[in-house]
C-alpha cells in the first residue's frame, strides 16, 4: 500500500510539478526514453520537464534554451524524438463548440458574468478589483455574503482559480461555485446558512494574461506574461509566493526559460502581489487553490517532506473532501502532503498560507486523472460534472471555517455566544442531482 502510494505520488509529481510543456512549441522537442531505473536516476539529476510516463517510456519536453537535449546526450541516455506525435491541440479541443474555447470563459466573458452576478444579486454578491495584471487586466474577487456591503464578524474563506494559464477548468469551478451560492441562497436552507454566517471570497482568474495567451496563441501556456528581458516570458505564479521562496532549485527554477521559474524575488509579480495585499486586509480561515490535472488534493508542506505542525488536521480535512467528492460522481481524488514525494515545490500558495497565516490551505488538482484522459483538456461537457463533484468539498470548507471561527470566539458571552452555538450545529447536507 505504501509503495503504491509512493509510486502514485511520484507519477503525480513528475507530471504536475515538473511540468510540462515548455515555453513555446517551436522551441521544444518532445522525446521519450525507456523507463528503467538507470535512466530514471540520470533523468532525475537533470531537472527536466517531464510530460508523462506512458507504456514503459518517460516523455520529456526538451527546451532549446535550456539545452535539455544536449544534457540528455551528454548523460548518455538513449532517446527517441516524439514531437511529431504531439500537437498542442488535442482532439478534445476540436470538439469545443461555439468559439475558440467553447463554453470556457475568456477574460472578457468572465468579467461580464461576474458583473451580471453582482447585478442579479446585489445583496449577496459584490465585485472587487484586487489589482491589475502585467497587461492591465483586472484581477477580480467576488465577495459573497448576506449584507455583502458590510464588514461582519464572520468566518472568511478564499477560493482561487487559474494560477496556471492552461488549466482552464480551474476558472470554471470557482466561478460556478459563486453562481451556485447566490442562485441557491433562497432555495436551500443549507446554502443560506453558509452565506449568512460567512464571507466567501472567490478569485476565479488570477492569471488573466496567461489565460488569454493560452486561448489565442499557445494552448499549453502555464506562467504569467512577464517579459523577462532575455527572450523568455513568464513567471510561474505558483512559485512566486514568499514562504521559503527559492529555497532550492528543485522546488522551483531560477532559470527564466523554465516552466517553474520563480521570478526575480518573492511576490515580484502583480498577480501574486494582489493576493498578498488582499490577504493582509482579511482574516481567512481556510483556502482552496484550484488547478488541474490529476484528481488529487494536496496540502502543505510542499517544500519539504517533513509534516507540518497541522498535518493531522490537514489530512483529516483532505480525506473528508476526497470522500465528499467521490460520493458525487464516483471519481476518486487521491490526497496527501504535497512535499511527501520525489519532487518538491517552493513558493506556492498553500505553503505561504500555512506558513504565514497558519491556515489550512489546499491545492485541488481537478480532473482528468492523467494525460491519457486528456491532460489539461476537459471537454465543454465536462465542466458541470467537475463542478458538481467539487461543490460539496467547497461547502465543507466554508462550514469548517465557520466552526473554526466560532471556536475562536466561543468564550464570548451574550448573544454572540448564542449565535456561535447555533453556528456550531450547522452541518453540510448537499442535495445531489441524480444523473
Ligand atoms: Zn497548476
Amino acid at each position: 500500500m505504501k509503495i503504491r502510494k509512493i509510486v502514485f505520488f511520484l507519477i503525480i509529481f513528475l507530471v504536475l510539478f515538473f511540468p510540462l510543456l515548455a515555453q513555446d512549441y517551436n522551441n521544444t522537442t518532445i522525446i521519450s526514453v525507456s523507463q528503467n531505473p538507470q535512466a530514471i536516476r540520470k533523468i532525475n539529476k537533470l531537472n527536466l520537464d517531464i510530460l508523462m510516463i506512458w507504456q514503459g517510456r518517460i516523455y520529456i519536453i526538451c527546451n532549446r534554451q535550456l539545452d535539455d537535449l544536449l544534457k540528455i546526450k551528454k548523460a548518455n541516455i538513449a532517446y527517441q524524438i516524439e514531437t511529431q506525435k504531439f500537437y498542442p491541440f488535442s482532439n478534445k479541443d476540436a470538439n469545443l463548440q461555439g468559439s475558440i474555447n467553447g463554453p470556457y470563459h475568456t477574460y472578457q466573458e468572465l468579467e461580464n458574468d461576474l458583473m451580471t452576478l453582482e447585478e442579479r444579486f446585489p445583496d449577496l454578491a459584490k465585485l472587487y478589483i484586487l489589482g491589475q495584471s502585467l497587461e492591465n487586466r483586472n484581477i477580480y474577487a467576488l465577495k459573497i455574503s448576506d449584507n455583502v456591503s458590510l464588514e461582519e464578524a464572520e468566518a472568511e474563506v478564499l477560493f482561487i482559480g487559474c494560477h496556471h494559464a492552461r488549466e482552464w477548468i480551474s476558472v470554471e469551478v470557482p466561478y460556478l461555485l459563486a453562481k451556485y451560492l447566490v442562485e441557491n441562497y433562497s432555495r436551500q436552507l443549507t446554502i443560506k446558512n453558509l452565506v449568512d454566517h460567512s464571507q466567501i471570497w472567490i478569485i476565479p482568474l488570477l492569471n488573466p494574461d496567461g489565460l488569454e495567451y493560452s486561448i489565442h496563441f499557445y494552448r499549453y501556456w502555464r506562467k504569467n506574461r512577464r517579459n523577462n528581458g532575455d527572450g523568455s516570458y513568464g513567471v510561474d505564479l505558483n512559485r512566486n509566493y514568499s514562504y521559503n521562496w527559492g529555497l532550492d532549485n528543485e522546488g522551483s527554477s531560477p532559470n527564466s526559460f523554465s516552466n517553474v521559474y520563480r521570478g526575480k524575488s518573492p511576490f515580484s509579480e502583480p498577480e501574486t502581489q494582489a493576493v498578498r495585499d488582499f490577504c493582509l486586509t482579511r482574516r481567512f480561515q481556510a483556502l482552496i487553490s484550484y488547478h488541474n490535472y490529476s484528481q488529487v488534493i494536496l496540502y502543505p508542506w510542499g517544500y519539504t517532506s517533513v509534516p507540518s505542525p497541522k498535518n493531522k488536521l490537514l489530512e483529516e480535512m483532505a480525506a473528508q473532501m476526497s470522500e465528499l467528492i467521490q460520493a458525487v460522481n464516483g471519481r476518486f481524488y487521491e490526497y496527501g502532503q504535497a512535499g511527501n514525494s520525489f519532487y518538491l515545490t517552493n513558493g506556492d500558495t498553500t505553503d505561504w498560507a500555512l506558513g504565514v497565516y497558519h491556515i489550512p490551505a489546499f491545492t485541488i488538482e481537478l480532473p482528468p486523472v492523467d494525460v491519457l484522459h486528456g491532460g489539461f483538456f476537459n471537454s465543454g461537457e465536462d465542466i458541470q460534472s467537475i463542478f458538481k463533484e467539487n461543490l460539496p468539498a467547497a461547502l465543507y470548507l466554508i462550514d469548517w471555517s465557520m466552526k473554526n471561527f466560532s471556536e475562536q470566539f466561543s468564550n464570548s458571552t451574550g448573544t454572540k455566544g448564542e449565535k456561535n452555538k447555533q453556528r456550531k450545529n450547522l452541518t453540510i447536507f448537499v442535495k445531489r442531482d441524480k444523473k
